[in-house]
């Protein structure tokens, strides 16, 4: 049995406490590793490394940071297939999807940052004949970085690369379902060399080395991605202490597809963003309203393309569908689609449970299920459900799908389909997400701003809103000419 070890002050160490969490593999249910069950003693001892390294840190030249973060990127990438197995045994991914999506875009994180601090300039400005004003931009100190377990590296990543890459340093914590790519990059993070304390990854439960994080006076901001409501509860914590915070939150995000749209591509990208990653990504479009005139064909369509999905151990190459991330995730998931059939839907694939035989006999797998005959305001359609599980409803016109589109309390992502642009721009301005995707989806550029608004969250990573986020200004003003 594999122990995992915390990373602090640049060495690979047990918890003080001496106490593990058991580790599963989705796809077999099986305990395969164990996770430190860190406390606030670890913590502490991890925020002062990560003090303690923050002055040679920031004062290194933004060339030597960024070929610290190149030689983190090029050490992951010469090791993808590792991290993409190892993704897809602790999260239950089909493997081919790590070693496709997850794995690349970690090692374009820390490349796009190392480059992003390179080439990014504060502002001045001119007042003729009298004065100059230029704006400072400075690291924060020792920050907090929190992600969630369905993309486990990738979005660990997307906060620690901007955070170090601006001269912070960092003390993280992974989900502790998913741990394991994160040890994985303590690793490489030795082997590259980057200097003691600079980045500390602390593992074990949200609400003890998580809330010993959000709580600690030596963090200065916390970057958090997860639940709606542990979100909230961050806030309360973090706000009265003044730190900067950035909140990436949960959706329930639409897709609205007009009988004028590119048909087939429609269809393939919208079992895409349904079923990817057993709809365990907070970008999927978990409600589908399709315009009346077409409704018929697409529930036909989509329905024959669903079930060709393969579901499958993650470890075959041709397994489009994994395992939920956890037991009590699939329970979860399996009671919104009993609650979806109490409130009238009817299950048109899928809906429950799959045994597989062999190594996956007790593992989390859970068919792709489309639903259909719900009101657009009951629960299956306004709360998360974050799992293989979409519901399609059809409407008559725009201000009807822009209505039900708009009904959640969440606003992070949306599709809009059709070949009318004047159509897509209108509703994209009424949309509220911080996200539209017109005609495509998870579609990525990491120069623009990501993020929610409504209860998705606060705050925008991404591009120059993460090295702003990361960063203090300070205006400096020159009065000359006297
Ligand atoms: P959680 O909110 O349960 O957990 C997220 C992280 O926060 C985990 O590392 C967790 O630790 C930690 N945590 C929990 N409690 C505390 C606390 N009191 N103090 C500090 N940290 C804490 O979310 P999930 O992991 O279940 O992730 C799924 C959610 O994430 C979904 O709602 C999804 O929509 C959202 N999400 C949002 C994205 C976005 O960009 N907006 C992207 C991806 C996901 P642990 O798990 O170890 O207990």
């Amino acid at each position: 049995m594999e122990f995992i070890q915390n990373y602090i002050n640049g060495e690979l160490v047990p918890p003080t406490g001496g106490c593990y969490i058991d580790n599963y593999e989705p796809a077999t249910g099986k305990v395969y590793s164990q996770i430190p069950d860190s406390d606030e003693e670890d913590v502490n001892q991890a925020v002062d490394a990560a003090n303690k390294a923050y002055e040679g840190w920031k004062n290194l030249t933004i060339e030597q940071r960024h070929d610290y973060l190149i030689r983190i990127s090029e050490l992951i990438s010469q090791r993808s297939d590792e991290f993409a197995l190892a993704e897809s045994k602790d999260n239950g991914k089909p493997y081919k999807l790590a070693q496709r999506v997850d794995i690349p875009r970690a090692v374009s994180n820390f490349k796009f940052y190392a480059t992003a601090i390179m080439n990014w300039s504060s502002e001045a400005n001119h007042i003729a004949e009298k004065a100059i004003n230029y704006t400072l931009r400075q690291p924060l100190g020792a920050v907090g970085c929190i992600s969630p377990w369905n993309l486990p590296l990738y979005l660990f990543s997307w906060k620690i690369a901007p955070a170090l890459a601006t001269g912070n340093t960092v003390v993280a914590k992974p989900s502790e379902i998913t741990p394991y790519t994160a040890f994985l990059l303590s690793k490489i993070c030795i082997e590259a060399g980057l200097p003691p304390g600079v980045l500390n990854i602390v593992h074990g439960l949200g609400t003890k080395a998580g809330e010993a994080i959000i709580q600690h006076k030596g963090i200065k901001a916390i970057s958090f991605t997860g639940g709606t409501k542990t979100g909230a509860h961050i806030a309360s914590v973090v706000a009265p202490k003044f730190k900067k915070m950035s909140l990436e939150l949960g959706g329930k995000n639409p897709n609205i597809i007009f009988a004028d749209c590119n048909y087939e591509l429609m269809l393939k990208t919208t079992v895409n963003s349904s079923f990817s990653n057993q709809g365990q990504i907070c970008l999927c479009g978990s409600r589908i309203f399709v315009e009346a005139s077409i409704y018929q064909k697409f529930k036909k369509d989509f329905v024959e393309a669903v079930e060709k999905l393969k579901l499958g151990d993650p470890n075959d190459s041709d397994s489009k569908i994994g395992a939920v991330v956890s037991k009590p995730h699939m329970e979860k998931i399996l009671s919104y689609i009993e609650l979806a059939k109490q409130e009238g839907g009817v299950i048109l694939t899928g809906g429950g449970q799959v045994s597989l035989p062999g190594r996956c006999a007790e593992g989390y797998f859970i068919s792709p299920t489309v639903i259909e005959g719900l009101d657009y305001q009951c629960r299956t359609n306004q709360e998360e459900i974050f799992g293989p599980v979409v519901t399609i409803t059809p409407f008559y016109t725009e201000e009807e799908a822009l209505t039900m589109a708009n009904s959640t309390e969440y606003g992070l992502a949306s599709s809009i389909w059709t070949e009318n642009i004047t159509r897509a721009t209108r509703m994209a301005e009424k949309i509220e997400a911080g996200i539209v995707w017109i005609n495509c989806w998870l579609l990525r550029d990491l120069r623009t701003p990501f993020g929610g608004v409504k209860n998705s969250g606060l705050g925008r990573e991404g591009g120059t809103e993460a090295l702003e986020f990361f960063t203090e200004p300070k205006n400096v003003c020159i009065q000359y000419g006297h």
